[in-house]
């Protein structure tokens, strides 16, 4: 079965309201009416409103770039999914690297962000990914195998059914570095087969599993190529108009 690929912007810390507002509108500009990859931008919590109004009524999806898991009460500083669906939000990007590397996000804090993700009616974007340490220790599959199994606790198939993996080895995370596309696409396939080994092969083959790590427009094409690669989830070169349009383009 054909799978429709997904690029997905992540915005990261970067941007101010008008710098987000003008890059979305730039960006419906330029998809218009052409027959694409789904799109969709992840903005800072701060600009996702501003953001919602601007794609109004264009085909690219808005994201948010974590969510905690409780949907209110006493819980200082956060954002749920109530208040994230509320304002429009597509998906939801889950276990990004940074969340787990400097916030101290845990796989089970992941399971549980993916769940509320669900069940508010949004699609998470769950992230997983080896550092360097763990590849070069010949424990990459097993790292994101763990991830991925933490990441999909609890959910039965209808839920899994609409999961968005990234695979995003952490060393190829805004470091310009990135995994040959042979080296991605076997984590893709290793990806696909956890995920038929717990939900079956059928839901497996409609499971997009997207790429990240210094997705550039040179190395796109190639990536995105694979049979396991459906899409991208890109960082740095998601945050100018023309590379992030060229990434579009390189999608199948
Ligand atoms: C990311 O933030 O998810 C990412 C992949 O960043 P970059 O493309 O900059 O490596």
């Amino acid at each position: 079965m054909s799978r429709r690929a997904l690029v997905a912007g992540n915005w990261k810390l970067y941007k101010n309201l008008r710098e987000s507002a003008e890059l979305a509108s730039a960006l419906v500009k330029a998809t218009g009416t052409q027959a694409l990859p789904e799109i969709a931008v992840a903005p800072v919590f701060t600009a996702l409103a501003k953001v919602a109004d601007v794609l109004a009524g264009s085909p690219i999806g808005l994201a948010a770039q974590d969510v905690f898991w409780e949907p209110q009460g006493a819980f200082t500083g956060e954002v749920g999914p109530l208040q994230l669906a509320d304002i429009g939000c597509r998906y939801v990007i889950v276990g990004h690297s940074e969340r787990r590397q400097l916030f101290g996000e845990t796989d089970e804090h992941v399971g549980r962000k993916v769940k509320a993700v669900l069940t508010h009616g949004m699609a998470p974007i769950l992230c997983v990914g080896e550092t360097l340490d763990e590849r070069e220790a010949g424990q990459a599959e097993a790292v994101v195998v763990r991830q991925l199994t933490a990441g999909l606790q609890g959910l039965d198939a209808a839920e899994a059914a609409k999961v968005v993996v990234a695979y995003e080895p952490v060393w190829a995370i805004g470091t310009g570095k990135t995994a040959s596309p042979g080296d991605a696409q076997q984590m893709h396939a290793r990806v696909r087969a956890t995920v038929a080994e717990r939900f079956g092969g059928g839901l497996a083959e409609q499971l997009r599993v997207l790429y990240g790590g210094s997705v550039k427009p040179d190395n796109a094409a190639a990536l995105m190529s694979e049979p396991d690669i459906d899409g991208a989830l890109v960082g740095g070169a998601s945050l100018t108009l023309d590379a992030f349009s060229a990434i579009i383009t390189a999608a199948k």
